[in-house]
This record gives structure tokens, sequence and C-alpha cells, in this order.
């Protein structure tokens, strides 16, 4: 069997770890030049860490990442409204983790054994043609491939070719990510909740935070570091005064959040995985452990079934519902997010370690 996969983020390098292990040969095409060696970090929740310990990577990635036991939500003056122990829920599944995005990158990389990534080249487009994919990239070259795995995130040029008319909607949120000092001692993932604004803090080390802080679009400005520091100058300890101590020459990774709608991921000689097939807003952090999960089980699918179409419905059917389930979660916790002050944290002082679990528990069980 020919395959090709198209990107090589999460999803197409966990895809090719995946599939060398159960023994078929891939081809797989980057657009960037190099792999990143810089970045923000990334926040893995216990089915994340189930997944990478299934890829043969998960004590690489420990190695360099920051055990994450609590995940705290205080109000914008710093009064803690939830604090749920991680291992309540993800004890049996894996740990949740923190860490540098690239380390992830670099640890699914090392782990592939045979495929070699080509990096510089993208596809350009992807046809059927006699019942045969048929790939043009952007050195010139075409070939001809029985399956083509669309790996290449929420702008997909797979998805377009393929599935066209998903293209990403607009959830009415952007944000900013950085990287800065850990001098507060924050020591568990910390959100903080003002009116319409998110400030979370995340250790990836004792000495190193990842920051993301978002807001509704038309309070987004220039996305700058001023206008950071303007919507949350109310907020208080811990995280308030690490946005103020910000020097306005760091630099911080904008973006609008989008996501895709729930829809159909397989075609003929044709399947998305990753952010290709189902990106979603990052408030339940499963962008990475998706990406993960959809690599094993479209590898078990296709080493289980001798015919192609066949291993893509099963591959649909079992991930189907997980992703539906996913972006239903995100919805309501985003609605919950947005909700007046009040009613929010009552909800969530009385409600949030239940909501946790609902949540999540589906999501810990097996794939
Ligand atoms: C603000 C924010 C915060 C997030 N935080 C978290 C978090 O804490 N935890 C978590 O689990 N998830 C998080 N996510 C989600 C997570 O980042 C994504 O789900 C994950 O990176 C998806 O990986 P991917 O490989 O599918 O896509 P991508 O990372 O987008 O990789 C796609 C790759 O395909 C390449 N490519 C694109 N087009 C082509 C082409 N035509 N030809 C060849 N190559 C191509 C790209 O260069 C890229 O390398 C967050 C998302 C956002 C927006």
């Amino acid at each position: 069997m020919k395959i090709l996969i198209v990107g090589a983020g999460i999803a197409g390098l966990a895809t090719a770890r995946a599939l060398e292990l159960k023994g078929f040969e891939v081809d797989i095409v980057e657009r960037r030049s190099i792999s990143p060696t810089t970045g923000q970090g990334i926040f893995l929740l216990g089915n994340a860490s189930r997944a990478l310990a299934m890829l043969g990577v998960l004590g690489d990635v420990f190695d360099v990442a920051f055990p994450i036991d609590a995940q705290r939500i205080l109000t914008s003056r710093g009064v803690v409204i939830n604090d749920v122990a991680t291992q309540t829920v993800w004890g049996d599944c894996g740990p949740c983790l923190a860490l540098p995005r690239h380390k992830l990158i670099d640890a699914l990389q090392a782990s592939m054994t045979t495929t070699k990534v080509s990096y510089g080249i993208s596809v350009t487009a992807v046809r059927l043609r006699d019942g045969i994919r048929e790939v043009h990239f952007s050195d010139g070259s075409v070939d001809e491939y029985d399956l083509v795995i669309g790996a290449d995130g929420i702008r997909s040029a797979v998805r377009e070719f393929g599935f066209g008319g998903r293209t990403p909607r607009a959830l009415n949120m952007s944000c900013w990510r950085l990287v800065v000092e850990n001098h507060n001692q924050v020591d568990a993932w910390t959100a903080m909740l003002g009116k319409g604004h998110t400030l979370l803090a995340i250790p990836l080390s004792r000495s190193e935070l990842y920051v993301y802080a978002d807001c509704p679009v038309a309070q987004f400005g220039d996305g700058s570091i001023g206008v950071l520091q303007a919507r949350f100058a109310d907020f208080g300890d811990p995280l308030g005064p690490i946005i103020a101590a910000l020097d306005d020459k760091v630099i911080a990774h904008t973006a609008r959040l989008e996501e895709i709608p729930a829809g159909r991921f397989i075609d003929h000689g044709l399947v998305l995985v990753g952010d290709a097939a189902h990106a979603c807003s990052p408030s339940m952090a499963q962008g990475a452990a998706m990406a993960l999960e959809d690599a094993i089980v479209l590898a078990a699918c296709l080493a289980q079934n001798g015919q192609i179409e066949q291993a893509l419905e099963e591959f649909y059917k079992r991930r189907k519902g997980r992703v539906e389930w996913v972006q239903q979660q995100c919805h309501a916790r985003d609605k919950l997010r947005g909700a007046a002050d009040i009613v929010r944290n009552l909800v969530l002082r009385n409600f949030g370690d239940a909501l946790y679990a609902r949540s999540y528990r589906r999501l810990a069980q097996s794939l």
C-alpha cells in the first residue's frame, strides 16, 4: 500500500510513527523548510500521555516535561473558585504534562526509524484518477498513492481538495501566547477568569511559564503587548503582575481562534487527521491528544482491514463520536467562560469538580 502523509506537525509525525509500528512504509512531506526549534508551550492531559506511551515516546516526553497535578481556576482578583487534582480523573490513564511544543515534535520525530520527512515541499493538488489519488507537489513532481493522509492543520489543502466547503469557522476570540520566567513559582495549571477574558499560566519547568491570554476579537486591537497589559490591568496575584511586568519588546504569538465544524473526514483514498479534520477551541486542551489518538486508531484500522475503504469507514466510526464530544464540550466551556461572572463563579464553585470529571472521564476511558 503506497501512503502519503501531508504535514509533519503532531498529527503527521504521530501517524507516521503509528504506521511504522504496524509495518507500513510512508512518504511524508512538510511545507516548512525545517522543524520548529522554538515556540509556545503545550498542555497534555492523560489521554495524550496514554497515546504517547502507545507510540513508545512517553519516556522521552516525560523527561522534558513538567508534571501538572492540579488545575486551579481563580477569579480575576485571585480568589480560588475551583481546584481539581488531575489524577482524580486521569490517574489510571496517564500523567498530565506541560512542555515546550517543539520538544513534543522532536520526540515524535526521533521515534521514527525508517521514515524521513521531506521538508520544504507542499502539496498543491490532490485528484482522484481511476480510483488512485494523484498528488501534485510544489517542486513540480506528481505521484500516485493508494492513500493520502491530510495532517496539514486547520488550513488543510487536502481538506480543500477532497472536502471542499469545510472551511474554518471563526470563534470571536483572539489570543496571545508567550513563554516568560516563572518568577512567582506558579506550580499548577492556573487560570484567572475576568469578564470575557481568560489569563492562563502553565509551568513548563521550575523557571519557565507558558502564558495564554484571550479576549473577544473586538477588544484585541493590534494585539500588541500594550493591549494585552491594558486588558488584564485589573487582574491580581498570581498572574496579573506577570503581565504588568512584561517588556513591550517581548514577542507574543497571536492568533484568532477558529474551529473546523464537525463533518466527514474520510473519502475515497483520503483521510484527514488532527486539526485538518476537527480543530476546535483550545479550552479542552485536546488538540494534541486527538491528533495522537487519530494516529493510533487509523494505523490499527489499516492493519486490521485489507481493504482501504473498509479501514477508513472503521476509522470514521471509531473516531466520530469522540470528535463530536470534544467539540460539544469546548462549546459548553466557552459558553460558561462567557457567562456573567456571578453565574459562572457559582457554577464553578459548586459543580467545578463534577463538570471536570464529566467532560474528561469519557476520554480517560479506552480509545
Ligand atoms: C491558542 C492555542 C492553544 C492550544 N493549546 C493546546 C494545548 O495546550 N494542548 C493541546 O493538546 N492542544 C492545544 N492546541 C491545539 C493544538 O495545537 C493542535 O490541535 C495541534 O497542534 C494540531 O496538530 P496538527 O499536526 O493537526 O496540525 P499543525 O500543528 O497545524 O501541523 C500541520 C502541519 O502541516 C504543514 N502543512 C500545511 N499545509 C501543508 C501542505 N499543503 N503541504 C505540506 N505540509 C503542509 C504545516 O506546515 C504544519 O507543520 C492549541 C491550539 C491553539 C490555537
